[in-house]
């Protein structure tokens, strides 16, 4: 029987921290997965900086620019978004996208939300028919049609069938291995209800992705069922996939709102990051942190009720937990505060202090405000409009208190 092979499309602070997490599993589950991770590098030059333990004055290699992916493959660490991190030497970093996911059946999706769409142009045609992916990106696709999900994007654009993990998981930490919660969701269309065969049963078939993806604006793709060979991407192995000693995953089927936790949760840090940016303490992030929450069940029911549960925001990793990390340590969060603290424009901290990584939050109260303002509903969610509008320089952080007052209710 065959294996599934694995590949990691982004190599960011995250993306090589889940490489990492899949690369070791890969390698405990010899019998479900092959054991090479590719893993899809933006290709550019990078300079070891003197203060990294693989800096050597006396060698060229490490004074002059190099290849990202001849240093992440020589030294098995991504010096630039994961330094001081060793990799597992399965990983194998890869500036060509089309090699990279070429005869995977695993799609692992984890760059920052800005530069998934043209990456997913380039895949056309080029993944296995019957690939499934999991969507790591914590963002929204906002256009003319409406508010999409990555999820469904990219399995439009593919035509395969995508799921969602996301969850309270500030990456240095998990490459640190101390221990997180995550939340993976993933429920493939039962294939064609004629000939009932669950995922990786003997009879190939199809399903509707318009169901499974985006009931309204989807073309009516068929999607391919995974060959009978493999073993079945069902939740127990996608599961191991995943799950580590430090890294523990819940599984569920609500595809939608993990993957509208991870997004909107970028709005809420923003805010905290505001209010603390201003001194005003524990009270106020709190207050920031239970409004949001209640947002995120609203916007998650008002838009994608026919999939989302509330519950999930409330009670799982991607949605509270995913509140209170990025509140407290995430990089909106910390360049939020440092914008107000300093009197600085966001983007302008955001170059100096993440070496290249990038924020969420920012283009993401741009766009789920454009959203918003389309359906005529800015007003019902008053601290994502209000992060919208400080960052347009239309409130002052200030304003916060008087701008979501009285609109506290789920309701
Ligand atoms: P990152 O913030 O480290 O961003 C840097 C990455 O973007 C690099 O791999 C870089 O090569 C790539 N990049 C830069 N310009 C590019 C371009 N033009 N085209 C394609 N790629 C380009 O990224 P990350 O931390 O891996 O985040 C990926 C996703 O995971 C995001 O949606 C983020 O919200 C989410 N996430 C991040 C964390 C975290 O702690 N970092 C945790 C959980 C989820
Ligand atoms: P930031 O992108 O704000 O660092 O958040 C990381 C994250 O998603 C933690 O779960």
């Amino acid at each position: 029987s065959k294996k599934h092979k694995v590949c990691v499309v982004g190599s960011g602070n995250w993306g090589t921290t889940i490489a990492k997490v899949v690369a070791e599993n890969v390698a405990e589950h010899p019998d479900i997965f092959e054991q090479d991770i590719q893993m899809w590098v933006y290709e550019e030059e990078y300079t070891i900086p003197s203060s990294s333990k693989h800096h050597d004055p006396g060698s060229a290699l490490s004074t002059k620019p190099q290849k990202l992916t001849q240093l992440i493959n020589g030294l098995h660490e991504n010096v630039k978004y994961l330094p001081d991190i060793a990799l597992p030497k399965n990983i194998i970093a890869n500036p060509d996208v089309a090699s990279t996911v070429e005869g995977a059946t695993i799609l692992i999706f984890n760059l920052p939300h800005q530069f998934i769409g043209r990456i997913c142009d380039n895949l056309v045609g080029k993944v296995l028919p019957y690939a499934r992916g999991i969507s790591c990106i914590k963002g929204v696709s906002v256009s003319d049609q409406g508010c999409e999900l990555f999820s469904e994007s990219i399995g439009k654009k593919l035509n395969i069938y995508c799921g969602a993990l996301s969850g309270a998981n500030i990456a240095n930490e998990v490459a640190l291995e101390k221990w997180s919660e995550t939340t993976v969701a993933y429920e493939p269309p039962a294939m064609d209800s004629k000939q009932p065969t669950p995922e990786g049963s003997p009879h190939g078939s199809t399903a509707n992705l318009t169901s499974l993806n985006n009931e309204k604006s989807s073309p009516k793709a068929k999607l391919a069922a995974l060959p009978a060979e493999y073993p079945p991407l069902n939740h127990k192995n996608i599961r191991s996939l995943f799950h580590r000693p430090y890294f523990h995953v819940r599984m569920t089927t609500d595809v939608a709102g993990v993957s509208l936790g991870g997004a909107l949760k970028n709005i809420v840090a923003l805010a905290a990051g505001f209010v603390d940016g201003l001194g005003w303490g524990d009270n106020a992030k709190s207050a920031v942190m239970r409004i949001g929450i209640l947002e995120e069940v609203k916007f998650g029911l008002q838009f994608f009720g026919h999939s989302c549960r509330g519950e999930t925001f409330t009670e799982e990793s991607c949605g509270v937990a995913d509140i209170i990390t990025s509140c407290s340590g995430g990089r909106n969060f910390r360049c939020a505060k440092m914008a107000v603290k300093e009197g600085k424009a966001i983007g302008e901290i955001e170059e100096r202090e993440l070496n290249g990584q990038k924020l969420q939050g920012t283009s993401t109260a741009y766009e789920v405000n454009a959203f918003l303002k389309v359906k005529g509903v800015e007003g019902e969610f008053p601290l994502f409009t209000a992060v919208y509008n400080i960052l347009e320089g239309n409130n002052r952080p200030e304003d916060i208190p008087r701008l979501v007052e009285g609109h506290s209710r789920a309701d």
